[in-house]
């Protein structure tokens, strides 16, 4: 038996993973975390808008997981069950100076090895005919698409419970004990193979409380807003430079995010509802055909070199990190799954992907 601790998107996806190579799964969660960042996410799936010339070895990470978005979602039908929209994203220049911005970011990820396409004003409203006619124009990311976070959640639980997979809610974990593939888990005491760390943004707390081992982790809050509109207003996800925009089923639209330093606060505040109001005003006309439905606050697990941490510790070699996915946990899930099935199945982590193990705190 293989014990997940978290059923935000990582641990469900690790869960059906292990589940589809006939392994047992048990899954541990609670009601008392109410800002887990999966339920807040847009769910953009853009690993090249993002970004950043330091980041390497995590742009790969990010492409080779939208790799297996794009093969393991061919199925339309599937597709559409989880909210996974077939389109692509704009990065819009609102004026001379972001215009001039995109030309370098077209150039900087030419650089990198990959084309996007600048998009002038009419070619731009043309696509987006319902954006401000006062941009300048856009730079278009091909297929990087998004998906329903909730809706994916609710497909991943089912899948997991029609395979035998058990998911258990409980009060917030303190601490855990397992030694010599002994678990004791609040009142349950059972033998497990593996006890696989997805808490998210909590995670480094339990493990602090639990084996003595702390990660230069910290949360970083984000909110996102949904709204409503009469008919649909846009076909790509819009990025902005405060702000991005996902269109939705339903007429639908997800606006994110926000990032904050605020420690482990969970609740909206009206700040950040001030700041994502106030860029939407900005970016978009018409916002009286904007009718509010839902604000949700996350917390993201941000660890210091802004890199996830996939993999064993070195203390105890059963217990597996998957967790500090930062703002692109639910594009990274897929492959930090596959990851984590290497080393159930194979003991080692693929060399392809060390740099994300624990190793580099030398954990
Ligand atoms: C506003 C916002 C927008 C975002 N947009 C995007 C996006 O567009 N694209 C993208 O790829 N990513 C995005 N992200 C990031 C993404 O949401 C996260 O990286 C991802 O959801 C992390 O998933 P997780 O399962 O690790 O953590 P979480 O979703 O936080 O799940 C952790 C789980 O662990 C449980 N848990 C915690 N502590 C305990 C405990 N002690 N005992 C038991 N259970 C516990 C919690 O209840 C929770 O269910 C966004 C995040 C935010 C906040």
């Amino acid at each position: 038996m293989i014990v997940i601790l978290g059923s935000g998107i990582i641990g469900l996806y690790i869960a059906k993973k292990l589940l589809e190579n006939k392994k047992k799964v048990l899954i541990f969660d609670t009601s008392d975390v109410k800002a887990n960042a999966t339920s807040a996410s847009v769910g953009m799936l853009a690993p090249l808008i993002e970004t950043k010339p330091y980041e390497n070895q995590l742009l790969k990470l990010m492409i080779d997981s939208k790799r297996l978005w794009d093969k393991n979602f061919e199925n339309n039908l599937v597709a559409d069950t989880i909210g996974l929209k077939k389109n692509s994203s704009l990065l819009i220049a609102q004026d001379i100076d972001e215009f001039e911005e995109i030309k370098f970011k077209k150039e900087f990820i030419k650089k990198l090895g990959h084309e996007t396409q600048i998009l002038n004003k009419d070619e731009t409203l043309e696509l987006e005919p319902n954006l401000n006619s006062n941009i300048e124009g856009s730079l278009i990311f091909n297929k990087h698409n998004q998906v329903e976070p909730d809706l994916l959640k609710k497909f991943l639980t089912k899948k997991i419970l029609d395979m035998g997979g058990l998911i258990k809610k409980q009060k917030y974990l303190k601490k855990f004990n397992f030694i010599n593939n002994k678990v004791e888990i609040g009142n349950s005491k059972f033998i497990a193979e593996k006890l696989i760390i997805c808490c998210g943004a909590w995670s480094s707390k339990l493990l602090e409380q639990s084996e003595n081992i702390s990660f230069p982790m910290r949360p970083v809050k984000g909110i996102s807003m949904i709204f409503e509109t009469e008919k649909n207003m846009f076909f790509n996800n819009l990025w902005f430079k405060n702000i991005y925009i996902a269109p939705r089923k339903d007429n639908n639209l997800a606006v994110g995010a926000t990032e904050d330093e605020k420690g482990f606060e969970e609740e909206v505040t009206l700040d950040e509802i001030f700041f994502l109001s106030k860029h939407l005003w900005e970016s978009l006309p018409e916002l009286e055909k904007l009718k509010f439905k839902e604000v949700r606050a996350g917390l993201r697990s941000t660890v210091v070199d802004g890199n996830p941490i996939i993999g064993p510790l070195k203390k105890n070699k059963n217990i597996i990190c998957s967790f500090g996915h930062y703002r692109h946990g639910i594009l990274l899930a897929p492959l930090t799954a596959e990851i984590v099935l290497d080393y159930v199945l194979e003991k080692k982590i693929p060399n392809k992907y060390c740099f994300f193990s624990p190793k580099r705190f030398n954990l």
